[in-house]
C-alpha cells in the first residue's frame, strides 16, 4: 500500500480508501457477511481510511461498519458525517447545532467507538452557507475541543461552494466526489491549488463516477446527464473490446493525483477490494488512457446541479438531461 499525509491533519492515510456507502445498500442490496469480509480484507491489505455517513442506508452502513471494525478500531482512521439523513430536501437534512450534537452520539454508538477521526458536514450544498459557517461548523469545532472528533471537514459536489466555505472557515479536510476521474477533472481547476496552498487535506471520492465507469454501468438514480452516461458506456465498450475493465483504468487514473490524500471507492465485496488494490501504484497504460479520454472528451467536465440553487456551480446543467 502507498500512504500519503492528509494535509495538515498529519494523518497517514492509504492511497486507496474504503467507501462504505454500498454497505448501506445504496447501490442495491448487499450480503452483510460479505461486507464484513470486504472490510477485513481491506484492513489486512493495508487500507486504513474508512468513510461512512448516517445517510448511507439510514444508519445501516455505520452499523455494519461498526460491527466489522470491532477489534480493529485502532488500526483504522474513521470518517463519518452529519447534516444529511435522507434523500429528499428539506425533510432529510438538518444542519442545526442541536442535531450535530445528537448526530455524533448516534454515530459513535453505531460505530462502536468513542472518537471520530474525521467528522464532516455532509453535502454542504443542501444548506444555506450562513448556517454552515455560523452554526454547523462551529458546533463541529466544539466537538473537536471536547475530543469527540479529531478533525473537521466538509463534503459536497459544487466545487466553488466547497472552496468558498473552506476560504471562510478553518476546516481540516475537504471531500469532493465525481470531480477527479476519467470524466471530470475540474477539481484541479477550482480546488486543488487552493487546498494545497492552505494544507487542507483533500479526499477524492467516487473515482468510478458512482459506477458509471464500470461494466455494470450507472444505477438508475444516477444524476449525470444522458450524454455523459452514453459516453461512459462507449468508453467501457472500447475497453472491454481490448480485454480491459474500465474500472481498473479509472482507478489507476485517479490514484495518480499529486495532492489527493486518499481516493475513496465504494466497496462491499472482497472481489472488488482485491481488484481495486491491484490499481495502487500501477500507472494507466498511456495509449489506452489517451484513447478513452478522446472518447469521453465531448462529455468531459459536465457538472450537474446539486443542492440548493444558490449553491450550484454556475456552469452546472440540470440533472439527468
Ligand atoms: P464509486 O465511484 O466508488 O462507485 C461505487 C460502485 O462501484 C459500487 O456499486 C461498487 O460496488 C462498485 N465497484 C467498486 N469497485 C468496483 C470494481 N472494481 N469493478 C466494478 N464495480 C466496482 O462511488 P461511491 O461509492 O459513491 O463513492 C465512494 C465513496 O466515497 C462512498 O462509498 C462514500 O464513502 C464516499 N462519498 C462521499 C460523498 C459525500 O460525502 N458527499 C459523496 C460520494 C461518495
Amino acid at each position: 500500500m502507498i500512504y500519503h499525509v492528509l494535509g495538515k491533519t498529519g494523518l497517514r492515510v492509504s492511497a486507496l480508501g474504503f467507501g462504505a456507502s454500498p454497505l448501506g445498500n445504496e447501490f442495491g442490496p448487499v450480503d452483510a457477511a460479505e461486507g464484513v469480509r470486504a472490510v477485513h480484507c481491506a484492513i489486512e491489505q493495508g487500507i486504513n481510511y474508512f468513510d461512512v455517513a448516517p445517510y448511507y442506508g439510514r444508519g445501516l452502513a455505520e452499523t455494519r461498519l461498526g460491527e466489522a471494525l470491532a477489534g480493529h478500531r485502532q488500526e483504522v482512521i474513521l470518517a463519518t458525517k452529519a447534516g444529511r439523513y435522507d434523500k429528499e430536501w428539506p425533510e432529510g437534512f438538518d444542519y442545526s447545532a442541536k442535531r450535530i450534537v445528537r448526530s455524533v452520539e448516534e454515530s459513535l454508538r453505531r460505530l462502536r467507538t468513542d472518537c471520530i477521526d474525521v467528522y464532516q458536514v455532509h453535502d454542504i450544498e443542501f444548506a444555506h452557507r450562513e448556517q454552515i459557517l455560523g452554526e454547523t461548523l462551529p458546533a463541529m469545532f466544539r466537538l473537536k475541543e471536547q475530543g469527540k472528533v479529531r478533525f473537521v471537514g466538509i463534503t459536497g459536489y459544487p466545487l466553488q461552494l466547497l472552496r468558498a466555505i473552506a476560504e471562510a472557515a478553518n476546516v481540516d479536510t475537504i471531500l469532493s466526489y465525481c470531480r477527479y476521474d476519467l470524466l471530470d477533472t475540474s477539481l484541479d481547476e477550482v480546488l486543488t491549488p487552493f487546498a494545497r496552498a492552505r494544507g487542507i487535506g483533500l479526499i477524492n471520492a467516487s473515482p468510478l463516477h458512482m459506477r458509471l465507469l464500470t461494466d455494470k454501468g450507472a444505477p438508475e438514480w444516477h444524476p449525470a446527464p444522458k450524454r455523459v452516461v452514453a459516453a461512459a458506456q462507449e468508453a467501457a465498450r472500447y475497453c472491454r473490446e481490448r480485454g480491459v475493465d474500465i474500472a481498473d483504468l479509472a482507478l489507476q487514473f485517479a490514484l495518480q493525483h499529486s495532492y489527493v490524500g486518499t481516493t475513496l471507492v465504494g466497496m462491499s465485496k472482497v472481489e472488488h477490494v482485491q481488484r481495486n488494490l491491484s490499481a495502487v501504484g500501477k500507472p494507466p497504460d498511456p495509449e489506452l488512457l489517451a484513447a478513452v479520454r478522446r472518447i469521453l472528451a465531448p462529455a468531459a467536465n459536465i457538472a450537474w446541479q446539486e443542492g440548493l440553487p444558490e449553491n450550484y456551480d454556475p456552469y452546472a446543467v440540470p440533472k439527468g438531461l
